[in-house]
C-alpha cells in the first residue's frame, strides 16, 4: 500500500499514460516541473508536430543541413550508437517503412515485395548524417524520415528522474508507456516494482516483477501493439533488414539499466535480433541485464538480473 504522502498522478502526454509517483513535501511542484518538461519534449520529438525538431529535420530532406538543439543532437547521437551496436536491428530510420505497413492495415492488404524492397531502400541509417561540432543534422535522401518512437519515451523518463532528484525527492515512480524508471524506495522503504506483462495473458497479467529502484525497466513485446491484415497479426516493430514486422523467436524483451533511453532502444533491437543474437547485444552494451520470454515460452535471463526479479509464479527460467 502507498503511503499517505505518496503524489499519484495520471496524464496523457507523448502520445502515451504517463504514470508518476513522487514522495516529497514538494511532489506537486516536482510533478508540475515534470509535466512541463515532458510536454516541451513532447513539441521538441514529435513527429506530427510540425514545430518539433524532428518534423524541421524530416522537412528539409535533401536540403541544407539543419540545426538542431544539444538534446536533440544526443538523442539522435544515441540512436545512432544504439543502430551500430545492433547491427541496425534498432533505427529510427524506418518511418517510411511504418507508414507502408500502417497504410496495409488501413487497406487491408499486405505490401507487395516491391513496396517494401523499395521503401528500405530509404530506410538505410546512412542516410542520417550528423554533425556534431556544428550541431546540425542532414537528411540525404528524399522520402527519408526520423522516427524517435522507439528512444524518445526513455529519454524523457530519463529527463524527470533528473528532475525528481534536481528538485530533491528522495523517491520516485515514472511509468511513461511501458518505460519505467524509479529513484530510491517507497515510503516505507520497500522497492520500487514494477510487473512484467504475461506476453499470451490479458492485459495486467504478470509472470515476474522487477525491483526498479535507481534503475529503468523497458519490456517491448509483439502483442503490445498490433494490426490483422487479411487475417494474420502483424506487430508494430519492424526488421529494416527484412521490411517485415520482425520474425523474432520472441513474444517479449524486457531490458534493465541504468539509463532509460538504453533500455528503450536495447528492448526495440534485442526483440528484432531474437535470443541469441540479442543476448550478445545485452552483454556488449553494458546494461545491468535483459529477460527473455520465447515463443515457446522459455525464460531465460542474463547473469545480473537475479538480484532484481521477483517471482509471482514457479517458472523454469534459465541464465544465459
Ligand atoms: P513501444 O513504443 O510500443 O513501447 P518500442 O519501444 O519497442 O515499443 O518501439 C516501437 C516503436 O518504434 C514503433 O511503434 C515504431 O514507431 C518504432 N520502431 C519500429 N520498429 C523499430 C526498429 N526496428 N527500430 C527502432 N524503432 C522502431
Ligand atoms: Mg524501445
Amino acid at each position: 500500500m502507498m503511503s499517505a504522502n505518496a503524489y499519484e498522478t495520471q496524464d496523457f502526454i507523448m502520445n502515451t499514460n504517463v504514470e508518476q509517483r513522487i514522495i516529497s513535501d514538494y511532489a506537486s511542484e516536482i510533478y508540475s516541473a515534470a509535466v512541463k518538461e515532458l510536454h516541451r519534449l513532447e513539441n521538441a520529438m514529435s513527429f506530427y508536430r510540425e514545430a518539433s525538431e524532428v518534423s524541421l529535420l524530416n522537412r528539409n530532406v535533401g536540403g541544407e543541413p539543419v540545426k538542431l538543439s544539444k538534446e536533440m543532437m544526443f538523442v539522435l547521437e544515441q540512436a545512432k550508437h544504439y543502430s551500430r551496436l545492433s547491427e541496425n536491428a534498432f533505427n529510427i530510420m524506418l518511418s517510411p517503412l511504418i507508414q507502408l505497413w500502417r497504410k496495409a492495415g488501413e487497406d487491408n492488404k499486405v505490401p507487395s515485395n516491391d513496396d517494401v524492397e523499395r521503401t528500405l531502400t530509404l530506410c538505410s541509417d546512412d542516410n542520417l548524417l550528423l554533425d556534431i561540432d556544428k550541431d546540425t543534422a542532414y537528411l540525404t535522401k528524399k522520402g527519408s524520415m526520423i522516427d524517435l518512437g522507439g528512444i524518445g519515451k526513455g529519454y524523457a523518463a530519463d529527463i524527470c528522474c533528473d528532475i525528481y532528484k534536481a528538485m530533491g525527492a528522495a523517491s520516485a515512480f515514472i511509468n511513461l508507456g511501458g518505460n519505467v524508471k524509479a529513484i530510491g524506495n517507497r515510503a516505507d522503504g520497500s522497492p520500487w516494482t514494477i510487473g512484467i506483462q504475461h506476453p499470451d495473458r490479458p492485459r495486467g497479467n504478470c509472470y515476474c516483477a522487477i525491483m526498479c529502484s535507481d534503475v529503468s525497466v523497458v519490456t517491448s513485446g509483439g502483442y503490445e501493439r498490433y494490426q490483422e491484415i487479411d487475417g494474420v497479426k502483424y506487430h508494430h516493430i519492424l526488421d529494416g533488414v527484412t521490411g517485415y514486422p520482425s520474425a523474432t523467436d520472441l513474444k517479449s524483451v524486457t531490458v534493465i539499466s541504468h539509463s532509460s533511453t538504453q533500455a528503450d532502444a536495447l528492448s526495440t533491437a534485442a526483440f528484432v535480433m531474437g535470443l541469441v543474437k540479442g543476448t550478445d547485444l545485452i552483454y556488449e552494451s553494458g546494461c545491468v541485464g535483459a529477460i527473455f520470454f520465447t515463443a515457446s515460452n522459455e525464460i531465460y535471463m542474463t547473469k545480473r538480473i537475479r538480484q532484481y526479479l521477483k517471482l509471482l509464479e514457479r517458472f523454469a527460467c534459465y541464465e544465459v
